[in-house]
């Protein structure tokens, strides 16, 4: 069975662990300890294959844990999540984009020929209309000068697009 290893990195407060645990628990955490990386592990059939999804969610961004080091070593696949109604998340974007990328060219040189990385972007928070200040075309204005995939995500009752986002990204990596 292939084993999938994911990151899921962002700002603080974007939804990461709400994301993570949604997936995972199928429960909406509105008081998640913001200080906790923590790394969950399950079964999934996607397009009708049988995997192992190793997902970590990060958490903090000045120190990098050991475990945090050791995944963004071995990590396949990277979420990098924003939120809508925050547009400093949606500036650091770039920010892990470069994180991730430099994770490639150091761990196999030949990625930095390649044009894209197993990166999907998380537009999380879209159930928050009001404050909303990041529009989908900006966001997949931004996908798209990256080079990578676009999905737009609720973590809240009724989740949206949370199991797409695993899936996606895990697609993307079979694609890669
Ligand atoms: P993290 O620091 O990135 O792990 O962020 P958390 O997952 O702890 O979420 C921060 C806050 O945003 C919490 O109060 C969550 O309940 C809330 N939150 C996370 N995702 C969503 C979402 O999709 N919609 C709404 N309305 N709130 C969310
Ligand atoms: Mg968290």
């Amino acid at each position: 069975i292939t084993r999938y290893r994911l990151v899921v990195v962002g700002d603080g407060g974007v939804g990461k662990s709400a994301i993570t645990i949604q997936y995972f628990q199928k429960l909406f955490v509105t008081n998640y300890d913001p200080t906790i990386e923590d790394s969950y592990i399950q079964h999934a059939v996607i397009d009708n294959e049988l995997c192992i999804l190793d997902v970590l969610d990060t958490a903090g961004q000045e120190e990098y844990s050991a475990m945090r080091e050791q995944y963004m070593r071995s990590g396949d696949g990277f979420l990098i999540v924003y939120s809508v109604t925050d547009t400093q998340s949606f500036t650091h974007v770039v920010d892990f984009y470069n994180q991730v990328l430099r994770k490639f060219q150091k761990t196999l040189l030949l990625f930095s020929l390649r044009e894209s990385f197993p990166v999907l972007l998380v537009a999380n928070k879209v159930d928050l209309l009001h404050s909303r200040k990041i529009s989908e075309e900006k966001g997949k204005e931004t996908a798209n000068t990256l080079g990578v995939e676009y999905i737009e995500t609720s973590a809240k009752e009724p989740p949206l697009n949370i199991d797409a986002a695993f899936h996606k990204i895990v697609q993307i990596i079979r694609n890669h």
